[in-house]
Formats: C-alpha cells, structure tokens, sequence
C-alpha cells in the first residue's frame, strides 16, 4: 500500500531507490556509500496535510494505554514517523523501547550538574539498544519474505537479532569474532537458536566475510549498515523529548562504535525539529574508547572528513570497531548539532561505569564512556552546569559479568594503567571476601570496609 512513503537516499552522492531496489549488502551502486531512509512526502505535505504535532504528541501517550500488542511497542507507537512497512500487522515486536530515564543524581552532584540523566537502553528486552533497531529492520525482512537472517556482531547486534528472528520464525547466522565477545551475549544467540560461528579475525574482518555470504545468498543483512535498523534506533529520539514534555535537553552523549545509534538519535531529532514537534535538537557528542577511536582521529585531522581505520583494543567489546560504517553520518550528526567527538581511556571508562553501578543502575563497559566523556567535557569547561545532559546508556550490565568481577576484584587494570589512580580505584572496588560462617566474623569484614 505505500509503496512511495519511504525511499532510500544515499549518504553519499544522494541517489534515490525503492527500499526493495537495494542491493544486499546495502551499498550505493554509484558510490559505495551507505543509505538513509527518507519520507519525501513529509517536505511537500502543505498546510492542513502536515502531520499536526498536537494530535502525535497525544496519539503517541496514549497508546501507552492501548491493549495492542504494537502499541506496547516503544518504537512502534510512534510508527507514524517510520512507515517502513507495508502493512504494521507484520511487525516483530518484543515490547521494545519505553525504557526508563534515570536521574543520576550523585554523579551529577560530583560533577557538579544539576539535570544529569540516564537513559537506559540496557533495559530493553534482550538487553541494548539493538533491539529497537532490530524490531524494525527485522520486520521488513519479514514482510519481504527473507527465510534467513544473518549479522557480524560484536555481541549486542547478534543477541537482539536472534531473538527477533525466533519469534518471526526466521533463522538466523552470526558470524563474532573469535575470542572477544562477552559470554552473557554469546550464550543469548544460542539461547534463541542462531546458528553461531566464531570466526578467527575481528569484528572488522566477520563483516567482509558476511557481506561476500549475503551477495550470493539470499540472507537479509542486519548489520548496522541496513537503514532500518537506524529507523528504529532513532525512536529513543522521541521518547527523551516525550519525557522532557517536548523541550529537549541541551545535551546527549552517545558511545561510538560503529556508529549507527548516533546516527540514529541525531536523525530522530533532527526529524522531529523538521516536522515542528520540537524547537530545537541536543547537542549530541560521541565517545569512543582511546584503542578504537577512528572518529576521533578524524576530528582531529580533518575535522570529520576522512577517516583512517584503526585496529581495534579496548576491554568495551560492544565499542570494539577499527573500521566504523556509519561514520559519515555521526560526523554530520556532531557538525549539525554542535557536539564534540572525544575518547576516553580503559581506567576512566572503569571508574565509571563503578559509578554508574552505584547509583544503582549498571551498565556495560562501553555504556560507561558517556559519563567518562562528560567528565572529560566537564573538565575543559565545555558542559555548564545549568545544562540538562542526557547519557545513553546503551547495554545491561549482565552482559559483561566478567567485566565488573574483573575490576572489583583489581584484576582488570593492568599497573600502568591504574598508575596515579589507586586511590579512586579502591573507593570503588567491592570485591567479595572469604569470612569464617560466624556473625563476629562477618560484622568484623563490615567494619574492615566501613572506615
Ligand atoms: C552496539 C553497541 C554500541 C555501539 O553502537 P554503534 O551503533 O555501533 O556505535 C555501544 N554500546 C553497546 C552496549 C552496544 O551494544
């Protein structure tokens, strides 16, 4: 039925196509450049015939309360702004999106900002970001008649895909790399039935492999390359400025890794200021991690023009990217917006996410580069302390037990790198001591760490 609602513009040379006239591994046929889904309709509709933000804003609150299952969706129930589908009945959806934003209120106060937020999207159903993406694009490989789904996955995209692709009733390929993946997410791809291969090469080196599988297979592609996926990660967008009664705050800190979700965010807002839902978009910068920080170099060197591949270190597996696809976007993104593009090293992102732990919240190694990154910003000065900041934070901190067991226990940091930050470092660890099974003995271990 809408056929013409939604095309496919490149990012690069700005050639137009159907959603179906894409090639499989979602390169321009012209430039090699990746797409953006885009609703040309939304520019010409005139007067009475533009969506009418009032009726969207009250629609979209109100089917918090509806009993449809796609209205649960917190992606979904803003499908007015992502008519990727034929027809919604074929959406897959696990109740995605509706996370929760957190005040964090002790790392503000430290930082001395009043409005500092966290928006938790390790809360979603398999536990990231990903499966807002996920549910969308994963629909239109349903609704397209795919019988096989497949990605390269640091971890995050491959739980979220196996998930989707079980209850549409696809199958489903991950190709991780070997060795460099966290457990949590492995064992959720075998959980929801993928058929898993670890290959022996980086997460940069799984792509090349499945992007020579897909042109001569027919398997729908689910890496972040795929546009829809980007849809879908843009719908946190809506729900921050829900939650801030369409004001939108100053700022929102992203973490970069193959740098979709910025992307991502930065299209919703910047759709949402076009159709005059809001006044005006955030600030959005992104972080990476010091050994996977490509974007960073580029802002660097050429200011976000060109960019160098790197390869890839950092313990924040879910961050671990030398060669990031969407770059391109997330530099307009932070040009457009007037963030920054910064990194921060393994013992900042560490301390930080110990902080993020004791505000009750917990996240991922590579969620915790937005509060290490403010700090940072903080610092220089760059983030005043009437702004209201907005952290994303992108990934469960179940995914990565290890991670956390690692740092309390003070094998995660390697000497060098803890150097001059010993004393920070204790005050966070809580690591879990061995006491004789008698109440002296226990009261005698609080007192020991209630000094
Ligand atoms: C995928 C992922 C990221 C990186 O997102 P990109 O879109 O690749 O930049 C960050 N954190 C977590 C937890 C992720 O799963």
């Amino acid at each position: 039925m809408n056929d013409n609602l939604h095309q496919l513009r490149c990012f690069g040379c700005g050639a137009r196509i159907s959603g179906p006239e894409a090639q499989p591994d979602f390169r321009c046929a012209v430039c090699g450049d990746l797409f953006e889904v885009d609703y040309p309709g939304w520019g010409q509709r005139q007067g009475n015939d533009r969506p009418n933000p009032g009726a969207l804003k009250w629609l979209w609150r109100e089917r918090r309360c509806s009993s449809e299952e796609l209205d649960h969706s917190g992606v979904w129930r803003f499908r007015e702004l992502l008519p990727i589908l034929d027809s919604f009945g074929d959406a897959v959806t696990l109740r995605e999106g509706n996370t929760p934003l957190y005040a964090l209120p002790r790392a503000g106060k430290a930082l001395g900002i009043d409005q500092l937020f966290a928006k938790h999207q390790g809360m979603n159903p398999t536990g990231s970001f990903k499966d807002t993406g996920m549910t969308a694009a994963l629909s239109v490989a349903r609704e397209r008649g795919f019988k096989w789904v497949a990605c390269a996955s640091t971890g995050n995209t491959s739980a979220a895909m196996a998930a989707y692709a079980a209850r549409a009733g696809l199958r489903s390929l991950v190709l991780i790399p070997e060795g460099k993946i966290a457990w949590g997410k492995l064992s959720q791809a075998m959980d929801y039935g993928a058929i898993t291969c670890q290959l022996k090469t980086d997460f940069d080196g799984c792509v090349r492999v499945l992007t020579q599988i897909v042109r001569e297979e027919p398997i729908y592609l689910l890496n972040s390359v795929n546009p829809y996926r980007l849809e879908g990660q843009k719908t946190p967008a809506f729900e921050i400025a829900e939650a801030f009664e369409w004001t939108v705050p100053d700022h929102l800190i992203v973490p970069g890794g193959n740098l979709a979700n910025s992307s991502a965010l930065g299209k919703g807002f910047r759709e949402l200021h076009e159709l005059g839902l809001v006044a005006r978009v955030p600030r959005i910068t992104v972080v990476q991690a010091e050994g996977a920080n490509p974007l960073v170099r580029s802002f660097l060197a050429n200011q976000g023009t060109a960019m160098e591949p790197v390869e890839a270190h950092t313990r924040a597996t879910a961050i671990r990217i030398g060669n990031p696809a969407s770059w391109r976007k997330a530099a307009r993104v932070i040009h457009d917006t007037g963030g920054w593009c910064l990194d921060v090293n393994e013992t900042e992102i560490a301390l930080a996410k110990a902080e993020i732990g004791s505000e009750g919240l917990g996240c991922e190694p590579a969620s915790a580069v937005t509060l290490a990154g403010l700090k940072k910003l903080r610092a220089k000065g760059l983030v005043a302390s009437g702004e209201t900041v907005v952290l994303l934070l992108t990934g469960h901190t179940l995914k990565d037990a290890d991670y956390t067991i690692d740092f309390h226990r003070g094998t995660l940091l390697t000497g060098q790198e803890a150097a001059g930050h010993e004393v920070e470092i204790e005050s966070h660890r809580r690591d879990a001591v061995a006491v004789d099974a008698t109440p002296a003995a226990v009261l005698a271990a609080m007192k020991g760490r209630m000094g």
